[in-house]
């Protein structure tokens, strides 16, 4: 463990309610120490009413750090220079100060989703095909990811539909769909299925679809992850649908947020290996 830490060691933190099931400190002090750079990461659990707080000053002593639930459309509010991410996406999950004591602010959820999502296909997404789950702030980094891959059609299915609706409306234009009962696709072919709602996490949660209903399905991505297969992805490999769960996401998250703090490229593989042996949690 490293204890070398100086008058310059730079501070970062997880500021969410709860965080005390992050694999996030791990994850990132492992990376600090692998890519040689002075920092340390630690999770703050912060109310709300804290949260502008802890940001400025954070900030303003040229540190930063992740945003996670339920924080990250405050935080969007927040941040002094968002990126194209933030403002698309409303949600804000990484920040930093700047050399002007501003604070910097982006949704790295956009870029991990992407990443992982070529990691996982491993051949172009233009042209493909996609069929959404859920309508909250990972189901919107992921339709921005998915419009900026060159998805061609993305149907957007959630259990409140007008919150689909409204990000469809922000994010997708003409490229999505939003349906009202999964009955829309009955037998109807997809590239894809991905699972942004939080069924999965729980024991005993529902599928969020019976993939049966459809017709082809080419691959599976679930969001949710834990030590064990999540349900989700069992169900697609049963039918010998290829899939993944989101541990990849949350590592390549992790690394683009990295990457805004450091200025250089993060240790990939060191983080993969810190989240095989982290324990179960959130981001
Ligand atoms: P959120 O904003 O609270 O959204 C939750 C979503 O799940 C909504 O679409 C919600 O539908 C749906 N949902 C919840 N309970 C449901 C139920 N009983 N039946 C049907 N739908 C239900 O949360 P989020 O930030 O989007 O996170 C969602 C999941 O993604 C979490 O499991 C989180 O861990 C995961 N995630 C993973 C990563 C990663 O790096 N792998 C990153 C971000 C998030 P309504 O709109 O109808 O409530």
């Amino acid at each position: 463990m490293r204890m070398n830490f100086t008058a310059h060691t730079r501070l970062l933190t997880l500021l969410g309610d709860p965080v005390s099931h992050s694999r996030s400190p791990k994850i990132q002090n492992i990376a600090f120490e692998a890519a040689g750079v002075d920092g340390v990461y630690v999770a703050l659990q912060c109310k709300e009413e804290d949260l502008t707080n802890l940001m400025l000053g954070i900030a303003r002593c040229q540190g930063g750090g992740n945003i996670t639930l339920p924080h990250k459309q405050n935080a969007a509010a927040i941040v002094e220079v968002a990126t194209e991410a933030v403002l698309k996406t409303g949600a804000c999950n990484t920040f930093w100060g700047d050399e002007k004591g501003r604070i910097q602010g982006d949704n790295t959820d956009v870029d991990g989703f992407r990443s992982a999502l070529n990691f996982f296909m491993g051949t172009p997404l233009s042209g493909i095909r996609v069929l959404l789950l859920g309508g909250g702030g990972a189901a919107r980094a992921s339709l921005l990811g998915l419009i900026e891959e060159g998805a061609d059609e993305v149907v957007v299915f959630n259990r409140t539909p007008e919150r689909a609706r409204a990000m469809s409306r922000r994010i997708g234009g003409e490229k999505t769909r939003v349906i009202p009962s999964l009955d829309k696709v009955e037998r109807e072919d997809f590239d894809l299925v991905v699972n942004t709602t939080s069924l999965g996490l729980e024991e005993y949660d529902s599928l969020p679809i019976d993939l049966e209903r459809l017709g082809c399905v080419g691959a599976a991505m679930d969001l949710v992850y834990g030590g064990v297969l999540t349900p989700f992805v069992r169900s697609a490999e049963a039918l010998g649908i290829p899939a993944t769960d989101g541990a990849e996401m949350l590592v390549q998250q992790g690394a683009a947020s990295f990457e805004r703090w450091w200025g250089k490229s993060a240790p990939i593989e060191a983080m993969r290996a810190a989240m095989k042996t982290s324990s179960v949690g959130l981001s």
